[in-house]
């Protein structure tokens, strides 16, 4: 199923997008990734080029992959660059990252990628976009309901309640 976007968010998500691109400087369409290379170490010029050039790279695969899909970038990585389409689905370009062509996520998948993407875009919002709490479920315990539970140094989506925040209801 996919999310139901009401349409302040879709505003939202499209004002961002807008003023997102309005800072960036993009390539033309027909970009091509970075040809792999030897950079001595040393030659700092060299290596803040490519560093320039990938940045711009991501940046042209961004706004192509949106344009494509009506899309809105929420997570950016590390993994592949995912995004939420305007009519709710959620969309990974494995192209990005190890694998190639477009995976939609569903389910649990789908909702922690919400959840990233909120912490990410800033985008409170996109929370609405998740299963309320129904009557007579309990308080994830692993994350106390704020949908994040600490590893290492950093958090992750809590991965006992998949970023709702609360699990089904004890059966008595
Ligand atoms: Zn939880």
């Amino acid at each position: 199923m996919p999310f139901t976007l009401p349409p302040p968010l879709l505003e939202k998500l499209r004002a961002r997008r807008d003023a997102q691109r309005a800072t960036k400087r993009t390539l033309g369409p027909d970009t091509q990734p970075a040809a792999p290379r030897t950079i001595d170490p040393r030659d700092l010029p060299a290596i803040k080029a490519l560093a320039l050039h990938m940045v711009e790279t991501r940046d042209a695969q961004q706004r192509a992959f949106e344009d494509a899909h009506d899309a809105f970038l929420l997570d950016p990585g590390m993994g592949p660059m995912t995004y939420l389409t305007s009519d709710g689905r959620i969309l990974s370009d494995e192209s990005t990252w190890f694998g190639e062509g477009v995976e939609e996520k569903t389910s649990t998948e789908a909702n922690m990628v919400i959840v990233v993407g909120a912490r990410k875009t800033g985008l409170e919002d996109l929370l609405e976009l998740l299963p309320k709490k129904p009557e007579g479920a309990r308080t994830c315990d692993r994350c106390e309901g704020t949908r994040w539970m600490p590893q290492g140094k950093g958090q992750v989506v809590c991965a006992v309640c998949g970023g709702k925040g609360f699990r089904a209801a004890l059966v008595p």
